[in-house]
This record gives C-alpha cells, sequence and structure tokens, in this order.
C-alpha cells in the first residue's frame, strides 16, 4: 500500500477542515485533505447551512412571502412541489461543491475520498468505501475536522419517509400537510417556521416551554408573535414516550396519555460528535464526557500535534465559528500569527423571521449587574422595510448606561442576518451607542434601524 509524507493531514472536508486546510497550503505545507463522504463539503454544504438556507430562499421567492402584505396571501397562485424546491437546491449544492473543489486545486491540496483511521499518533489508514484500506499517511501535524450527526436514539424507528432527521428531511419526495418537530432548538425552529410559511400545518413539541430559550427574551417574544401569525403550535413542557410509525402516520406519545399525529415528524434533539471511525484512542486523543475532542485555546488535544475544530470539539456548533477555528488551527500548527477565537461573535438563526444577535442578552446583563439602557428601532419605523413588504421586526441595543458603550445587539427580521455584522464591527472596535448617531447611513436601508434604535436608547437616557 502506498504510503504519503505530508506536513497535515486533514480529516473532514467540512468547513473547519476546508479552512484549515487552506490555511495550511498558503503556509506553503503539503497538505492532504480526506473525506469520506462522495460529496466534498461535509454537513454544512450537504446536509446542513447550505441545504436549509437554499430551501428558505427557495420558500420565501416561491409563496411570495414579502409580497404578500402588498398583494394578498395568495398573491402567487402556484402550487409549490417538492420538486420546485429541489431544483433550486440542486443547483445551489453543484455549484458550491465545484467550487470547493477548485480551491483545492488551486491551492494544491491533495483530496482523497475515504475514511480515515488513526493507527498511532504520526499515522492514518485510509479506507475507501468497501472498508479496504487504499492509503497509508505519515504527518507531521494533524488536523480532526470530523464534524457531527444528527443524535438518533435507537429507539426512534427513523425512515426516509414519515420519521425523518434533518439530513433524511432532504429526500422527502412530497411536502408534508402536517409536521411534528421535536425539539425547538435552532434546526428544528427553523424547519419548522420554513414549512409553516409553505402552509404545512406544523406543531414544535420541546420540554422548554418556549423556542430558543437562549435568546434575549424580548427577541423571544417577538418570533412566537411572528410564528403563531404563520400558524406554527409551540406545545412546551412536554416530554415524549414513545415516537413510532403508524401506517403513513408519526405517532408521538406523552406520558399523560394524549397522542400527537402528523403526516411526517422531524426529530432535532441534538446532534453528536463523529468520532467513532477516528479510533482516536489509538492516538492518545481524549474525548470529555459530552463525547467531544477535548481541546485547549489553540485547539490542541492532549497530543499537542493533534489539532481539532469545528462540531467535533462541540459547541458552538456553527459553519461560521468552525470556519475560523480550523484556520486558527493550521495557523498556529505551523507557527503563524494567531489571536484568541473573539470573544462576541454573530449568531445568525435563519428561522421565518430571521434572527442575529451579538453581545450579551438583557438578561445576562441583569445577572451581571450591569447598569444598561435600551435602544429600540421597531421595523414600522424602517422606510426600507416598508418599500420591500413590511415585515415585522426589532432592533435592539443594549448599551453602558455610563460609558455608553455598546453590550449587546438583537436583531429579528429581514435582513437581520447580514446587517449584524456592522453592529459586530461597532462592538469589536469598543464602540460607543452614539457611533451610530454621528455616522451618515445610506438611506433608505435597514442599517437605518441602528440610528434609529441608538437615538431611541440616548433620548431615553438623556430624560
Ligand atoms: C440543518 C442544519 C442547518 C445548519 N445551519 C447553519 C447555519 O445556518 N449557519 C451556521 O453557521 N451553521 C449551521 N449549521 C451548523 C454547521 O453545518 C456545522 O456547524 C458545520 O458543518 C460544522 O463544520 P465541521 O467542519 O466541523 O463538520 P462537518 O461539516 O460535519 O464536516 C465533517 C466532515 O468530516 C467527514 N468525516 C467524518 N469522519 C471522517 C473520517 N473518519 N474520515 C474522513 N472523513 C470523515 C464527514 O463525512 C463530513 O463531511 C447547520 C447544521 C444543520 C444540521
Amino acid at each position: 500500500m502506498q504510503t504519503l509524507k505530508v506536513d497535515y493531514a486533514v480529516i473532514g472536508s467540512g468547513p473547519a477542515g476546508q479552512k484549515g486546510a487552506i490555511q495550511a497550503a498558503k503556509l506553503g505545507k503539503r497538505v492532504i485533505l480526506i473525506e469520506k463522504e462522495e460529496h466534498p463539503g461535509g454537513t454544512s454544504l450537504n446536509w446542513g447551512t447550505i441545504p436549509s438556507k437554499s430551501l428558505r430562499e427557495a420558500i420565501l421567492d416561491l409563496t411570495g412571502f414579502y409580497e404578500r402584505s402588498f398583494y394578498g396571501k395568495n398573491c402567487t397562485e402556484k402550487l409549490i412541489s417538492i420538486n420546485d424546491l429541489n431544483y433550486r437546491l440542486n443547483r445551489v449544492l453543484e455549484e458550491q461543491r465545484k467550487l470547493l473543489l477548485r480551491q483545492f486545486e488551486k491551492n494544491k491540496i491533495h483530496f482523497v475520498q475515504g475514511t480515515a483511521r488513526f493507527t498511532d499518533p504520526m499515522h492514518l489508514e485510509v479506507f475507501n468505501s468497501e472498508g479496504r484500506p487504499i492509503l497509508y499517511i505519515e504527518a507531521q501535524k494533524f488536523l480532526i475536522a470530523a464534524g457531527s450527526r444528527p443524535r438518533n436514539p435507537l429507539h426512534v424507528p427513523f425512515d426516509s419517509e414519515v420519521i425523518l432527521d434533518s439530513t433524511r428531511l432532504l429526500k422527502i419526495d412530497h411536502l408534508p400537510k402536517t409536521l411534528l418537530v421535536l425539539g425547538g432548538g435552532i434546526i428544528g425552529s427553523e424547519y419548522a417556521s420554513f414549512f409553516a410559511a409553505l402552509g404545512t400545518e406544523v406543531t414544535v413539541i420541546d420540554k422548554k416551554e418556549h423556542l430558543l430559550p437562549n435568546l434575549d427574551g424580548e427577541i423571544g417574544l417577538h418570533l412566537q408573535k411572528a410564528l403563531g401569525h404563520l400558524g406554527l403550535r409551540m406545545m412546551g413542557l412536554k416530554e415524549p414516550t414513545k415516537i413510532h410509525r403508524r401506517g403513513q402516520e408519526a405517532v408521538v406519545q406523552f406520558n399523560d396519555g394524549t397522542e400527537l399525529r402528523a403526516e411526517m415528524l422531524l426529530y432535532a434533539l441534538g446532534r453528536e460528535a463523529n468520532v467513532t471511525e477516528l479510533h482516536i484512542h489509538k492516538a492518545g486523543v481524549k474525548v470529555n464526557e459530552q463525547g467531544y475532542i477535548s481541546i485547549n485555546g489553540m485547539f490542541q488535544t492532549d497530543v499537542p500535534h493533534i489539532y481539532a475544530a469545528g462540531d467535533v470539539i462541540g459547541g458552538p456548533s456553527l459553519a461560521s465559528t468552525s470556519m475560523e477555528q480550523g484556520r486558527l488551527a493550521a495557523c498556529h500548527a505551523f507557527g503563524a500569527e494567531i489571536h484568541d477565537f473573539p470573544l462576541f461573535y454573530p449568531i445568525g438563526i435563519y428561522t421565518i423571521p430571521e434572527i442575529s444577535s451579538c453581545g450579551y442578552t438583557e438578561e445576562e446583563l441583569k445577572q451581571l449587574g450591569f447598569k444598561y439602557a435600551v435602544g429600540r428601532a421597531y421595523y414600522y419605523e424602517i422606510a426600507r422595510n416598508i418599500i420591500v413588504g413590511n415585515d415585522s421586526g426589532l432592533f435592539k441595543i443594549l448599551f453602558h448606561a455610563d460609558t455608553l458603550q455598546i453590550l449587546g445587539i438583537h436583531i429579528i427580521g429581514r435582513a437581520a442576518t447580514e446587517v449584524i455584522h456592522i453592529g459586530q464591527i461597532a462592538m469589536s472596535f469598543n464602540a460607543r451607542i452614539e457611533y451610530f448617531i454621528d455616522q451618515v447611513f445610506n438611506y433608505p436601508t435597514y442599517a437605518e434601524g441602528y440610528r434609529i434604535a441608538a437615538l431611541n436608547g440616548m433620548n431615553k437616557l438623556r430624560k
């Protein structure tokens, strides 16, 4: 069998692996990137971020979601099918996969399809899909970027038609009239809102009282209201005792003897690290109690020349953070300049309406005893929003009542995941709330929300 000697062996071609491999290649290192699946890109490109956001965009366009406020709820007469959604999805996936392979080629990254497994701290063996060894790799440094998969308990009878996880959902052959979503976290809430926007009768079940309980409370309430308008039903404080299929229906039973039925069920109760196939014990790499690979602040595992980044090390489990973790790991591995992982980074939640936030929530500031003030801008005050379709939404800026330093920004509504970056940059330069008042912004734009919220906050302080 062929033995290959490289500087950097990267396991997994998701966001963490991609950016880690490219960064090491840019530093002039010989890099091999191993991916076990047929297509490159990891969960993010094939079953997670990109598919879900492509479907969201297709749903917004095909339903004429934003035109409804002008032209009525049934402004698009078209009946939307799963094929309409998949057409766009497949075009996006094809383009993105091609782009990724071109990037690997341009950076002279040796891309290999196969499953990697450690034999000792310096070597990996790679197996093809028939389980035959195809390559032996000796590397100076390693990056484990093997990602995560849905946490599917054995007692839940998953299939590809009725009882689904977020990966299986991408294979459905028709749109359901009714859907149960188990889990009100990010993935469950996003898909629940997409199907509700399509007209599916959606019920979300969670043991917590509300969806996305870590949101700033006011933003959470706004979301609940908006989802209520979409017809989404939330059943909080409920724990299922049994999930099963009865004929063509999914059935969820609860300990109070009640049950809920629907045409499909999306099980979205968490994910787990992809570690079992890696044989990390042979390299001396350890996992923590939650099953994620333990690392230090520089993404080194217990074995210093073996790094780990992305979902495989646990939260925040985002493509955005995984990319930067992968890049920082490669910089540290090869002695390039490195900074600490940013304290504040934006979280984007693509529910309909979308949400994005950066920094502290109001609840956290209260708990920490900060003397804070709040500035708000409602979307109905923003000219751009009225022009493009009058979505309900809110800008909320939290700032220190004495120093005026911005402490948190929370936005719900159209363009939230884009405009958050203006606030993020201001925060990273320790800006004070007046910054948004003293600058000129393009008009009419969503970004104007910052000015309106800043003025609102300052006016309240001056009273
Ligand atoms: C439905 C959904 C929606 C999401 N939406 C967003 C979003 O909007 N924004 C956002 O920032 N994040 C989002 N995420 C999260 C994001 O997808 C993940 O955080 C990100 O993919 C993690 O990147 P990663 O590189 O760590 O791992 P992954 O993307 O999971 O990639 C890991 C790769 O490693 C490969 N691999 C595993 N073991 C081996 C092995 N032994 N040998 C070879 N290859 C191996 C896997 O096949 C996989 O391709 C979403 C996730 C889901 C599921």
